[in-house]
């Protein structure tokens, strides 16, 4: 673990210290990427669920994220599953919505949040459910969160980050995907949903994005309804918004294993990573490098064009 100059330490995730000149690039781990089930769902032993147990690289937590640049660290999303002991100081959290498999492990923020005596807690419209209202004291998190409901397409700041909620379609829940730039460096965080909404569609269509993680839930033709993506779904917005790279996230039991969803994916997508639960992305200056559990460290060439298609440089 390093030390960094500031007043927090350095998590034990090993996000880097300001020396490291990884540092100062836009990254994102996953802490998880299982959809409400999670992965392997207790006493199902479909093939999916059979491989989870086989081997715990295929397990899938909550979905949820930190992502960092420079001295900033936000997590994105906080299921019950939630382990404090891997995360950083935080700056801020951004909520997607009020379902309990992102919401249900708020009160484990508390203790690990930065040095500000309070730090923002971003979230879509509250009406529905309790709302922060009721949720952040009844969580026991009143004393560590500064609840705010995000704008749409308005930006908001946190450190090095500049963020911009982006309404989903997921039903009837009010959610929000992110938007998230950092010097020149852009990544979309766009779960949980199904397809795009066309204003926020038009949004992400008009910029270069280096990194999309996409809700990629069911396998195809499963899940038909407004609130998730199947395969297909996901890789279509894909094509919509022309990410360097999409990253699929938010992956249930009803799904496949993961060697299959990785070749059907890769037969239709240029760039096309399946998340697990511990990938790390960096985008850099010239290049997006990811290290993943199963594939290991693969590269990216960033475009230079605002809208150029991206060339993979190589598998290590
Ligand atoms: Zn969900
Ligand atoms: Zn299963
Ligand atoms: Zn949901």
């Amino acid at each position: 673990m390093t030390q960094s100059g500031s007043q927090h330490p350095r998590g034990s995730i090993g996000l880097g210290s300001p020396s490291d000149p990884a540092a100062t690039a836009l990254a994102v781990t996953l802490l998880g990427t299982g959809a409400a089930e999670r992965v392997p769902f207790p006493a199902c032993f479909c093939p999916t669920c059979l491989e989870a147990r086989r081997d715990v690289r295929f397990r899938r937590r909550y979905a949820k994220a930190i992502v960092s640049a420079g001295e900033t660290r936000l997590l994105i999303d906080c299921g019950q599953d939630l382990r404090p002991a891997e995360l950083p100081p935080l700056d801020g959290v951004l909520l997607t919505h009020f379902h309990f498999d992102h919401v249900l492990g708020l009160h484990r923020i508390r203790g690990v949040a930065g040095g500000a005596a309070r730090i923002p807690f971003f979230h879509p419209p509250a009406e529905a459910l309790w709302g922060t209202r009721g949720l952040v004291p009844v969580m026991n998190a009143a004393d560590r969160l500064l609840p705010r409901e995000a704008q749409p397409f308005r930006p908001l700041h946190i450190g090095e980050l500049q963020i911009t909620a982006l309404p989903l379609q997921h039903g009837a829940a009010p959610c929000f995907g992110y938007f998230i730039e950092s010097r020149d460096r852009r990544l979309a965080y766009l779960t949980d949903t199904r397809g795009l909404p066309m204003r926020t569609r038009d949004f992400l269509m008009e910029r270069r994005i280096d990194v999309a993680l996409l809700d990629g839930t069911f396998a195809p033709g499963l899940g038909r309804g407004d609130r998730h993506n199947d395969l297909d779904a996901a890789l279509e917005t894909s094509t919509q918004i022309a990410p360097t790279l999409s990253v699929l996230t938010h992956i249930s039991h009803r799904n496949w294993p993961y060697a299959a969803l990785q070749t059907y994916a890769g037969a239709r997508a240029g760039a096309c990573a399946i998340g697990l639960d511990g990938m790390r992305i960096e985008i850099e200056r010239d290049q997006i490098s990811a290290v993943h559990p199963v594939e290991g460290r693969s590269h990216w060439v960033r475009p230079r064009g605002p809208r150029a298609p991206a060339e993979r440089l190589s598998i290590a």
